[in-house]
């Protein structure tokens, strides 16, 4: 790197060097070549197109999608005396032509703008005469319908880099599948622009996968993360689920229902406090710069793995440990396949609603339409919800047949119906959430409340000190009692644009297409949870970075499992009693029966779904009935997770059959490994006094074999940084010891040594097998 290039680094940004891969791009952009790079959070890309514009003659505009994250970006850039500017809708008409005026003078180098600025009179003009050097797209991966926050205005870029003749376009994301990469380039009309990604290894980042039945089972394992106390992004897929565990554990919350005051609060405290727990919706993060934040979990998982990797990546962006765990339950598919089916209305969905609006509209003589989408999905056949309907009107927004406009808002309207003074004397224990409403709000709007005053849901939480959903149920019972609540209106007008079009011309394939995209996607973070190599390599190879035989060292597949979840050991004989035992009846039902059914069969439960169906009728029934149900459905679930079971079948009911790897347990070609938790399966199988095998009840007769072989073990197991059992089992190491084979043929014939132990770790073991035969 050229050392003229070093000092002005230093000069302008104060660093004595670039990070990784920093240097390559810059050089790059200063050779003018056009440039897609994919780097990820926090690796350090404003950088790479900040100091080439300094560098470069003329000036250069940076399209960034938020007004927050070009704030953030040009007060940070000014605090270095760097000549930055912004026009947006915040900064008034004057300001902004002085801005311009400055930048066509020379004084301003890094110009940002929202896409939307292209569209505006003053800007076309003012490029027209002064085009950009360079123009930036700054999270690009929005340019795409594939990618996961797609914007509109992203569309028309390409149109405006043709109509000014922009000589050098480049590209900035930290997310961009091949599908995506494809896309800016082709949007962008750059052909030649090269595609560049790298930095998605995190080394620091540990990431882990914990498999959950339920809310209940996250909350459990949320609650011991917590105790860490450490500044910890906790996302969840929903606004209702951001409120719940805010209220259960006392979190910061932040989706983009809250207002503006109470977001921007919930995110100082996050920059400011020493040791936040933020709970958010994905709509936190873009353009948060807090370097030590150590832990991100997602409480369900995201629609892409791209999302994914982009929240979770906000963890340890100073370099440090860090943890990013996904607490996953299969359920969660469920709802993400239903936000899909929700963001992708099908055909018939579309046809049907514009014909309504084109009905009504004639009925009522008018293109403006007052009627929201709730009150559209009462009428529409098609329809799941208004979420659908939402969608259905984007589609029809988007290909230009309607325009949707807000209409003004009104607040809800809250009056107290009764004597203000009872009503206080009566609730002021607060005992109920209903009396901690009345007491509260009569304290804090006082005798206004007698007269209708305006207020939303939200302001009415803040008040209580209760959660919007439950202020919302208090208000539904309440109402018409002690007070009265009319709810706010705020729906949306809708415009038909071309009321004389009565058929769709819509690209309905294509529809089609990113719908069964959208399903694939999901399919790689199912894929992701289920890897049973590195979750690093897995993510980073997905990005199109080169992993070879890269491996992260530190998630829970490298290091072993997750730091909550117990140890994967070997088990003790009567624990593999049980495990076959599980295994031998989901093998007998093959695939027929779920977990429910399996452990009340096994537990030998007499309910009328078993004996109803005659499932009391096989060898397997009662066979587990000292171990209580719920720790055969753990040891089931324990199965699945170390996958010797999968599950089959209809996915909303589904049922368990056996792996591959099950099968070669339950024939005794394996031992199973799982992660066990002390069930004491031990003190209530009566297994146990019959069992002979405990190795201090045993003399061994092999003049000290089995000692010499345990010594190779941990001597392997060293070796290979893997835990002793990984080598062999107690049990193999001992009937190895007894038999002493010859061959591998005989020792295969020893349970738990596999046709993979014959080839990897068993010809120490024979070769010390021979010499101890030679040495008597
Ligand atoms: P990204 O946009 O890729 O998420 P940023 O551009 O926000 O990353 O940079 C991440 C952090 O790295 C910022 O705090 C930034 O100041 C810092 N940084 C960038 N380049 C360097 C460098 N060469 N040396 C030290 N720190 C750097």
């Amino acid at each position: 790197m050229d050392q003229e290039i070093l000092n002005e680094l230093k000069h302008y940004f104060g660093y004595d060097s670039f990070l990784d891969h920093q240097a390559e791009i810059v050089e790059d952009i200063l050779a003018g070549n056009d440039l897609c790079v994919i780097m990820p959070t926090g690796a350090g890309k404003s950088l790479c197109y900040q100091l080439p514009i300094l560098l470069k003659p003329g000036y250069g505009i940076i399209v960034s999608p938020l007004i927050s994250l070009m704030k953030d970006q040009v007060d940070s850039l000014c605090a270095r005396n760097i000549p930055a500017a912004y026009i947006n809708t915040t900064v008034p008409p004057q300001e902004q032509i002085q801005i311009l005026n400055d930048t066509s003078d020379g004084f301003v180098k890094l110009l940002y703008v929202a896409p939307e600025r292209f569209q505006t009179d003053l800007f076309r003009k003012f490029l027209a005469g002064n085009p950009p050097e360079i123009l930036i797209v700054d999270e690009a991966h929005c340019i795409s319908q594939w990618g996961h926050d797609f914007r509109t205005s992203y569309l028309k870029l390409g149109d405006i880099i043709r109509e000014f003749s922009i000589p050098q376009v480049c590209a900035f994301t930290a997310t961009a599948t091949p599908r995506v990469r494809k896309d800016i380039v082709e949007q962008l009309g750059r052909p030649r622009m090269e595609i560049r990604a790298a930095g998605f290894k995190r080394p620091n980042l540990a990431f882990s996968v914990i498999t959950c039945n339920h809310s209940e089972d996250k909350n459990n394992i949320l609650r011991k993360y917590l105790d860490r106390k450490v500044p910890t992004i906790i996302y969840a897929s929903t606004r209702k689920t951001v409120e719940q565990l805010a209220e259960e554990f006392d979190l910061i919350a932040y989706h983009a229902g809250m207002n503006d005051e109470a977001r921007t609060r919930a995110q100082d405290r996050f920059m400011n406090e020493p040791c936040p727990v933020l709970v958010a919706t994905n709509a936190f993060g873009m353009g948060i710069d807090r370097p030590d934040v150590r832990l991100v979990i997602h409480y369900n998982i995201t629609g892409s793995l791209e999302a994914y990797y982009q929240e979770a990546g906000r963890a340890g962006r100073d370099g440090e440990p860090a943890e990013c765990v996904l607490l996953f339950s299969y359920s969660d598919r469920f709802i993400q396949n239903f936000l899909i089916e929700m963001n992708n209305p099908p055909e018939e969905l579309i046809r049907e609603l514009y014909e309504v609006l084109m009905t009504i509209a004639f009925e009522a003589k008018t293109q403006s339409l007052e009627i929201s989408a709730d009150e559209l999905a009462t009428m529409l056949v098609n329809a799941k919800n208004e979420s659908q309907v939402n969608a259905a009107l984007s589609v029809l927004e988007k290909n230009g047949y309607i325009q949707r406009e807000f209409r003004s808002r009104r607040p809800g309207i809250l009056r107290f119906t009764e004597d203000l003074e009872s009503l206080r004397k009566k609730h002021e224990r607060q005992e109920t959430q209903r009396s901690r409403f009345i007491s509260r709000c009569i304290e804090y709007f006082g005798s206004a409340l007698t007269e209708p005053v305006s207020c939303d849901i939200r302001q009415l939480s803040a008040i209580a000190a209760l959660s919007t959903e439950q202020i919302r149920k208090v208000l539904a019972n309440l109402n018409g009692q002690c007070l009265q609540w009319d709810a706010p209106a705020n729906g949306k007008s809708i415009e038909l644009l071309q009321p004389e079009k009565t058929e769709l011309d819509i690209d309905f394939t294509k529809m089609r297409e990113k719908y069964d995209f959208e399903l694939g996607r999901l399919d790689e973070v199912i894929g992701y949870t289920r890897t049973d190599s590195c979750r690093q390599a897995y993510m980073v190879s997905y990005f199109g970075e080169k992993t070879g035989s890269w491996r992260c060292g530190s998630c829970d597949k490298c290091a072993g499992s997750s730091v909550f979840a117990a140890e994967r050991r070997e088990l003790t004989e009567n624990e593999e009693q049980v495990i076959r035992t599980i295994l031998r009846a989901v093998d007998y039902f093959s695939g027929r029966l779920g977990r429910g059914k399996l452990s009340l069969i096994l537990a030998g439960a007499r309910k009328p779904e078993i004996t109803g169906r005659g499932l009391d009728r096989n060898p397997l029934f009662g066979k587990l009935k000292k171990i209580k149900q719920n720790n055969i459905l753990i040891c089931l679930k324990l199965l699945e997770d170390a996958q010797y079971l999968e599950r089959v079948g209809n996915p909303e009911y589904p049922c368990l059959d056996l792996t591959l790897a099950g099968r070669n347990v339950l024939r005794g070609l394996d031992t199973p490994v799982l992660a066990m938790p002390d069930l004491k399966l031990d003190e209530l199988s009566e297994k146990k006094k019959k069992s002979p095998r405990n190795e201090t009840e045993i003399p061994m007769n092999d003049d000290g074999l089995y000692e010499e072989m345990k010594s190779l073990r941990a001597m392997l197991a060293e070796q290979r940084h893997v835990p002793l059992y990984c080598i062999l089992s107690n049990n193999a190491l001992r009937e190895l010891a007894e038999r002493q084979p010859d061959s591998p043929e005989e020792a295969l014939e020893i349970k738990g040594i596999g046709l993979g132990k014959v080839t990897t770790v068993l010809p120490p073991f024979l070769k010390l097998i021979a010499s101890h035969k030679q040495a008597q």
